[in-house]
C-alpha cells in the first residue's frame, strides 16, 4: 500500500470518480472483513471492514509482468492507497497448464519494485485464487441445485453450432432439462474423474435467446486432467476463468473490480453468478462491482504474453529481463525506475476509449524523472587520444565539476586533467561540416571544466583513420579561475584524463522493434508480417568506453546522466564490485522523432 516515497497526488478519472460517490453514499459503511477469504458466514464472523475499499491486481502467473500490467499495478494499489483501502495480490491460477513458481516470484519482486505492498497489518493480502476450489465446487453444486446450472453432454462442436449468431437466438441443448438429480450426480462423477475431458461440460442455464453471447448458457466447469502447481492432482474439474474471477472478487470482499474493456460483455454475467450465489447465502452484499477501462497498447513493442514467450524461447532476447523487453523485470534492469512509471500512467491516464500510446511518452517520462534523481558524470563513449603538447609530462591537476547542475547542494567532485585525454571521435573533424563548433585543426574549444585549447593537428593510421589528435592549451582560461572567459569559444567537449580512465563495458540499447506497430500490415509480395519480421536488427550494441574514475566504485542499479550522451544505469545483473557495466537507459533527446 505504501509507495517508497512519498507519492504526488494521482490524476483524477471516471473510476476515482464512482469510488467518491460510492463512499459519499456509504455503500460499504455495513461491510464485513473477517480477516481473510470466505463465504458469507465467514464474513458474518468479522467485524466491520476496515480498509475503505477493497481492489486486487490479479495477474495469471503464466509469464512476466510488462508495461501493461503497470498501468494497472498503478491504478489498483494506487487507488487502495489514495482511499485508505487495500490492494490485494492475487494470483489467479484456476488455469492447470502453463503456470510455475518462476512467474509467482517475477510477479512479486515486479509489484513491490514498483513500491507497493498488500501487507495490512498481519494480514498478508497474497491470495491464490486456486485455493477457492473447493468453495467454487460448492457454488457449483449450489447453482445446479436451484436449477441455475446443467451438466451438457453435447461435444464442443454441437455446443458451437447451437449458439447462435449476432442476428440469430442460440438453440436450447437437448440436456438442459435434465433433473437437478441428474445433474447433481453427473456433476459428481465428473469430479471423481467418472469422465473423459471434453466429454462433459457443466453449463450456467440462462438465454440462449440473450443478445449477449455470454449469457447464452456459458460453461462453467471442465473436465482436464492436468497436474495444479497448487492442488496436484486432486482436481480433475476446473472452473472456467468467467466462473472463478468473480467468486474470488467476491470472497475477498473486493469493492470496485479492475479490468480492461475486453471483460465488458461479461458484467451481466459477472453480476448475475454473483447474485445468484447471494441468493442461495453463500455470499455476501454489497457484492463487488466490475469497472472496466482501456488496456495499455504501446508503439514499438509488443505487450502480448504470448509474443514475448516467443521473444525469449527462441533467443531473440537473453532472457525475461532483457533490458531491451518490455517487461517489467526489463525496464528495471535498462534503468527506467518505478517514479518514471508513475509519472507516466499519470500522464497516460484511464479511459474506457481504446488507444495507441506513443512509446517516446514513456521515454519522456523516465528522462524527465532520470534528469532530476541522476548525478552528472563524463563519459567518453567512441575514445579517441588527444594530447595537449605543451601540457607539462608527469603531472595532473584537478578540475571540479558539479554532481547536478539543478541541485547545487549536491556539491562537486574532482577530476583530474593531464597531458593525454579520451575525447569522442565525433568531437574533432579534420575538415568541418557547416555548423561544427567542435575541434577542426586551428579552431579552438573548451575542454569542459578545464582549459580553453588550439588543435595543432592530427595522426591517421594508413586507412587515414584518425588516431590521435593534438593541441596546445592556453594557462590563463582554466574554468573557474578569473579572467577564464577571456578567450571567447564556441564550442565545449568533454574528455577524461588517459591515466586516470576506468575502462568499461556500455551497452547501447535502442528499441527491440524498428516499426511502430511490429507485425502490422503486409509484406511487399502480400504475405502478412510477423511481429519477428520487424525486429530492430541494431537494438544493442556493446562498446568499450572511458569513463571518469568515479565511475569505477558504483552500485547496481544507481543511474547517472553521462554528459551530453544520456541516462545510463548499472547493470544490476552483469556487474560486479570495481568492474560495473552500463546500461543506456535512455538518450537526452528523442532520436526517433521524424
Ligand atoms: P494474457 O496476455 O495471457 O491475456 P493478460 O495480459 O491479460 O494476459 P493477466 O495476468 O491476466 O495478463 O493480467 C493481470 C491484470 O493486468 C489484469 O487485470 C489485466 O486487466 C491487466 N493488464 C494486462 N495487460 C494490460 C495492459 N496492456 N494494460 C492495462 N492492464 C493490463
Ligand atoms: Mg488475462
Amino acid at each position: 500500500m505504501s509507495s517508497e516515497k512519498t507519492p504526488l497526488p494521482s490524476a483524477s478519472n471516471f473510476i476515482r470518480a464512482i469510488i467518491e460517490k460510492d463512499l459519499a453514499q456509504n455503500k460499504y459503511a455495513t461491510k464485513k472483513w473477517a480477516g481473510s477469504p470466505g463465504d458469507a458466514a465467514h464474513h458474518d464472523t468479522g467485524a466491520v471492514d476496515a480498509a475503505k475499499i477493497r481492489t486486487r491486481f490479479p495477474p495469471e502467473p503464466n509469464g512476466y509482468l510488462h508495461i501493461g500490467h503497470a498501468k494497472s499495478i498503478f491504478l489498483n494499489f494506487g487507488l487502495a492507497r489514495d482511499f485508505e483501502g487495500v490492494c490485494h495480490l492475487r494470483f489467479d491460477d484456476t488455469n492447470p497448464e502453463k503456470e510455475s513458481q518462476e512467474y509467482v516470484d517475477s510477479i512479486i519482486d515486479a509489484v513491490k519494485w514498483l513500491g507497493f505492498d498488500w501487507q495490512n497489518g498481519d494480514e498478508s493480502n497474497l491470495y491464490f485464487a486456486s485455493n477457492y476450489f473447493d468453495f467454487m465446487y460448492r457454488a457449483a453444486e449450489s447453482l445446479i441445485e436451484a436449477g441455475h446450472a446443467y451438466v451438457d453432454s453435447q461435444s464442443a462442436e454441437e455446443m458451437r453450432i447451437t449458439r447462435g449468431t449476432l442476428t440469430e437466438a442460440g438453440k436450447n441443448s437437448p440436456w438442459r432439462d435434465r433433473s437437478v438429480a441428474e445433474n447433481l450426480s453427473l456433476f459428481r462423477e465428473m469430479r471423481d474423474g467418472k469422465h473423459a475431458d471434453g466429454s462433459l461440460i457443466l453449463r450456467a442455464k440462462i438465454d440462449m435467446a440473450s443478445p449477449n453471447f455470454n449469457m447464452r448458457d456459458p460453461a462453467i466447469y471442465r473436465v482436464r486432467r492436468a497436474h495444479h502447481h497448487n492442488t496436484g492432482d486432486k482436481w480433475c474439474i476446473y472452473p472456467m476463468y468467467t466462473f472463478a474471477h468473480p467468486i474470488e472478487d467476491a470472497l475477498e470482499r473486493i469493492t470496485h473490480s479492475i479490468c480492461t474493456l475486453e471483460f465488458e460483455d461479461q458484467r451481466p454475467f459477472y453480476d448475475w453468478l454473483l447474485e445468484r450465489l447471494a441468493e442461495a447465502g453463500l455470499l455476501a452484499h454489497p457484492l463487488p462491482k466490475q469497472y472496466e477501462f482501456a488496456r495499455l497498447n504501446l508503439t514499438y513493442v509488443v505487450l502480448s504474453k504470448r509474443k514475448l514467450i516467443q521473444l525469449v524461447e527462441e533467443k531473440h532476447v537473453s532472457g525475461w529481463d532483457d533490458p531491451r523487453l518490455p517487461t517489467l523485470a526489463g525496464a528495471r534492469r535498462r534503468g527506467y525506475t518505478s517514479a518514471g512509471f508513475k509519472l507516466f500512467t499519470d500522464r497516460i491516464g484511464v479511459s474506457k476509449a481504446d488507444s495507441w500510446i506513443e512509446y517516446s511518452i514513456l521515454e519522456d517520462s523516465m528522462r524527465e524523472v532520470l534528469n532530476v534523481d541522476a548525478e552528472r558524470r563524463i563519459a567518453v563513449l567512441d575514445p579517441v587520444k588527444l594530447v595537449i603538447d605543451n601540457y607539462p609530462e608527469d603531472i595532473s591537476e584537478d578540475c571540479f565539476a558539479p554532481n547536478h547542475p539543478l541541485k547545487p547542494e549536491l556539491g562537486k567532485r574532482t577530476v583530474q586533467l593531464s597531458k593525454e585525454l579520451w575525447i569522442e571521435r565525433e568531437d574533432f573533424m579534420e575538415v568541418p561540416s557547416k555548423g561544427f563548433f567542435r575541434l577542426t585543426p586551428d579552431g579552438m574549444v573548451r575542454l569542459r571544466y578545464g582549459y580553453v585549447v588550439k588543435c595543432t593537428g592530427c595522426e591517421k593510421d594508413e586507412k587515414g583513420n584518425v588516431t590521435v589528435v593534438h593541441c596546445e592549451y592556453l594557462p590563463e582560461t582554466k574554468s573557474g579561475t578569473p579572467g577564464s572567459d577571456s578567450v571567447k569559444v564556441k564550442g565545449n567537449i568533454h574528455w577524461v584524463s588517459a591515466q586516470h580512465a576506468h575502462e568499461a563495458e556500455v551497452r547501447l540499447y535502442d528499441r527491440l522493434f524498428k516499426e511502430a506497430h511490429p507485425g502490422q500490415g503486409q509484406h511487399e509480395d502480400g504475405r502478412d508480417r510477423d511481429f519477428l519480421d520487424d525486429l530492430n536488427p541494431n537494438s544493442v550494441t556493446t562498446i568499450t568506453a572511458q569513463l571518469e574514475l568515479s565511475l569505477k566504485d558504483v552500485n547496481p542499479e544507481e543511474c547517472f546522466q553521462f554528459e551530453r550522451h544520456g541516462y545510463f544505469v548499472v547493470d544490476r545483473k552483469d556487474s560486479v564490485a570495481g568492474k560495473p557495466v552500463f546500461n543506456r537507459t535512455v538518450t537526452l533527446r528523442d532520436a526517433w522523432q521524424k
